[in-house]
């Protein structure tokens, strides 16, 4: 079908027009969820520290800016994704942030992974300036966030989650309001522990299965077919079995997350010896160089506590 078979599409894009996106970070995700809001048909005003990653969404319709306060000031709304607590904090704080230079609609969406204290601070800091603000961070990752299918968590007040639910669902498809600003950073941060002892359980029995001499790949498709399915068994199984540790989300960033979960179980009084012990895995495959990493890269820690590095290294020799 042709836009010109879609005329309540067309008539959608059309009304979109008449708003406009400041997007700030344009990395591996918000690259991908900014493309979704042009095609969507709103006008996006992007802005990057690296000047670069806003040349492919400059060339598919967008406009860009050199600093946050121009990238800002006319827009409906400013959605940011950015790596950390510091770096959205200079967007708000900076003297070209959004707290001095009040966007046109005073709406303001974090979409980020950061301290949800720290959030909660920002959000109390902008709404002396009449800005709204909510936290709505994302799963999903990159193949998420290429497809429009990210699962949006919002925290913050009722009526900015109302304005912004068009936006956001332009880029996902589960967004779900789960409470006061920074319920949404606490979900998430939640997610976050989930997936990453399930990453080191997949770690442990694709070990404990080599020095048992099973074949890996058909181990994993059978227990695919039973109790011990899991997303990260699933999608992250076979480039570990492959020793592939380039592509997907980084050691650094999941280091970042379990560090704001230990935070925040620190001031809540709640142990979590898992999530402890699988974020002393993180630090050492981070020192082995392994940082920028897909996540998968965690099964390199247990090649080296198996002695299954020193192997590769003989092997090597030998041939
Ligand atoms: P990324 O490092 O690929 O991209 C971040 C972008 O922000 C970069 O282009 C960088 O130049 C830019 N940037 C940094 N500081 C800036 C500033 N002050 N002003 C303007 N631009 C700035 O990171 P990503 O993978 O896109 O992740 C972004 C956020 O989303 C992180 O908080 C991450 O934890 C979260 N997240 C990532 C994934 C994933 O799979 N990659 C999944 C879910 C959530």
């Amino acid at each position: 079908m042709t836009p010109a078979d879609r005329p309540w599409e067309e008539t959608k894009v059309t009304q979109n027009a008449t708003q406009t996106v400041a997007f700030i970070g344009l990395g591996n995700m918000g690259r991908e969820m900014a493309h979704h809001l042009l095609r969507a048909g709103y006008s996006v005003n992007v802005f990057d520290l690296v000047a670069s990653a806003c040349d492919a969404l400059v060339q598919d319709g967008a406009t860009s800016s050199l600093n946050v306060a121009d990238t800002v000031r006319g827009a409906d709304i400013v959605i940011s994704m950015l790596p950390n607590t510091p770096d959205v904090q200079s967007v708000v704080y900076s003297r070209d942030g959004i707290l001095a230079n009040p966007p046109r609609g005073k709406l303001y969406v974090d979409m980020s992974t950061i301290s949800p204290e720290a959030t909660r601070a920002m959000a109390l800091d902008l709404s002396s300036a009449g800005i709204a603000m909510l936290d709505a961070p994302v799963s999903g990752g990159p193949i998420g966030a290429r497809n429009a299918a990210l699962s949006i968590m919002v925290g913050g007040q009722k009526y900015a989650f109302e304005r912004a639910l068009p936006f956001l669902k332009a880029m996902g498809q589960t967004i779900s309001h789960v409470g006061e600003i920074g319920a949404g950073q606490t979900v998430k941060l939640c997610n976050q522990l989930i997936c990453a002892v399930n990453i080191q359980a997949v770690c442990e029995a694709l070990a404990l299965g080599r020095a048992s001499g099973v074949e890996l790949e058909q181990m994993r498709e059978v227990l695919l077919g039973g109790s011990a399915a899991s997303w990260m068994l699933d999608k992250l199984g076979p480039a570990m079995i492959a020793g592939d540790s380039s592509a997907g989300f980084r050691i650094d960033l999941m280091l970042k997350d379990l560090r704001l979960v230990l935070e925040m179980a620190g001031q809540k009084d709640v142990p979590l010896p898992a999530t402890a012990l699988v974020t002393a895995q993180y630090v050492e495959a981070r020192a082995h160089g392994e940082g920028s990493n897909g996540n998968q890269a965690l099964f390199r820690v247990y090649d080296r506590m198996t002695g299954q590095d020193a192997v590769r290294v003989m092997d090597a020799g030998i041939r």
